[in-house]
């Protein structure tokens, strides 16, 4: 490097590193999210990081396992840190009120992302999915397989599984089903062997894939030594495929005599894909997380700016305190005969993930 070539790498580095520091002024963002054992939340931390990071903003990501008390130290953490808004997919919609009240006595703006968070004022606002369309779709990607795999069979024998009843979305997706399901049980054309319906029963504690696995387990042993189960709403992939582990050891998807049921799915994830393809799994919902990073660093630069964030949802969103204005963004059903156009046309996924 000559003298000259090395004075201008130094002043460029001396920019750079002023440009930064100058982007990251915007301010401090602390971004809480439940858990890494799910991709999904992986995707919107790293969408979030990335696009807060580009519009200027520094960033704290944390991850809490799905334990309460971690992701409450976490947060409060954040707010000792000096963060200027939280945002944060909450474990337990109903936990947090505590920590943030505190955030809000700092004038420290809080934005759920995802979940709702319950029984707080503190809320400002929510970014999210059209939760009862999410259910809806479900239920109809599941009406429409069992007609088209079990074109001959009335009533068609359908299973119900809920999300974590601690998580407001679990309710709405549950309701958003049950709007399609209810006529089709109501005319007899779906029965529920076991019985078993609403989210006190049908819940399945922090979307844990295993309980839902022993659930199936159980609901098979239980009720269907004569007779055979078409179909499974199952609202996150991550309860799906425990569900199909199931199905599949006790012999479903072997054969013509035993297809597999229609089992429903959320969020997209590789494995789940890949089980659609195979044709164990249904659909699936598609949320594209990347979107939803740019609607929350939307409301946030708004909202630090002294703008006002862009909402399409002041009416549905009460969590117990005060109605949350929102932003819902639209989900996407997908199934064997949509996934290329969906997923990788939307270049969310590349085909050598999936194949
Ligand atoms: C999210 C879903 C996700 C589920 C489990 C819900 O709150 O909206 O996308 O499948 O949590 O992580």
């Amino acid at each position: 490097m000559t003298a000259f070539t090395r004075a201008l790498a130094t002043s460029a580095l001396t920019l750079l590193v002023a440009g930064t520091s100058m982007a990251a002024d915007k301010g401090y963002v602390g971004i809480a999210m439940p858990t890494k054992s799910s991709a999904r939340w992986i995707s919107d931390g790293q969408s979030m990081v990335e696009q807060f990071e580009a519009a200027g903003y520094k960033t704290d990501l944390q991850y809490a396992e799905d334990d309460i008390p971690n992701q409450l130290a976490q947060i409060e953490n954040m707010i000792t840190k000096g963060v200027d808004v939280l945002v944060i997919a909450a474990i337990d919609g109903t936990t947090l009120s505590n920590a943030l009240a505190n955030a809000g006595a700092m004038d420290i703006e809080v934005v759920a992302y995802d979940r709702l968070i319950r029984g707080s004022g503190d809320v400002d606002y929510y970014a999210t999915f059209d939760n009862f369309q999410v259910g809806v779709q479900q239920a109809t990607t599941l009406v429409d397989g069992l007609k088209e795999r079990f074109p001959d069979t009335k009533p068609w024998n359908v299973e119900l599984f809920g999300g974590s009843p601690d998580d407001n979305n679990a309710y709405f997706f549950y309701d958003g089903a049950m709007s399609v399901l209810q006529p089709l049980i109501d005319a007899g054309d779906i029965a529920i062997p076991s019985g078993q319906t609403g989210m006190d029963t049908v819940g399945t504690l922090r979307w844990d894939g295993s309980v839902a696995q022993s659930r199936m387990d159980n609901l098979l042993s239980a009720n269907y030594t004569g007779q055979r189960v078409n179909g499974v709403l199952s609202p996150y992939d991550g309860l799906s495929i425990g569900i199909i582990s199931s199905l599949s050891g006790v012999g479903y998807g072997s054969g013509d005599d035993m297809p597999m049921p229609i089992v429903t799915g959320q969020d997209a994830e590789i494995p789940s894909i890949k089980a659609i393809l195979r044709g164990d799994q249904y659909s699936t919902v598609f949320k594209d997380t990347r979107e939803l990073a740019r609607v929350t660093v939307g409301m946030v630069d708004a909202l630090l700016g002294g703008g006002e964030p862009e909402i399409n949802d002041t009416e549905t969103y009460d969590n117990g305190v005060k109605t949350v204005p929102s932003f819902l963004l639209a989900p996407v059903a997908v199934t064997a005969e949509n996934w290329e156009d969906v997923i990788l046309g939307s270049g969310y996924y590349t085909r050598d993930q999936i194949e």
